[in-house]
């Protein structure tokens, strides 16, 4: 159904490849804010978030550093994440994933 090709198709590939190798979380974010777009680049499709467009900023608590992690997305890359992520959950084998 969905287009590799496709700028869609595109985001959803590097979501899984960033995930894949730690740039992007698979795990929910503790606080998730949404407004309008502060400039700051997106994640995962490194544009921009203009004004004109709806920024989420998303906190992960980090455990392992005291520090805690906040990443922007653009909405729609937001979506793109969130199904991505559900599909990277299923599919990964745990035995290939780091033990904390
Ligand atoms: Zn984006």
């Amino acid at each position: 159904m969905s287009d590799p090709t496709s700028p869609e198709g595109v985001l959803r590939q590097r979501a899984r490849a960033r995930m894949k190798s730690g740039v992007l979380q698979t795990r929910n974010p503790v606080a998730s804010y949404a407004g309008t777009g502060s400039g700051a680049p997106c994640v995962l499709c490194d544009e921009p978030i203009v004004k004109a467009e709806i920024e989420f900023e998303l906190d992960f608590a980090d455990t392992a550093a005291p520090s805690r992690v906040t990443i922007h997305m653009h909405f729609r890359c937001r979506t793109i994440w969130d199904a991505e992520r559900a599909a990277f959950g299923c599919s990964a084998a745990p035995s290939s994933l780091p033990s904390l």
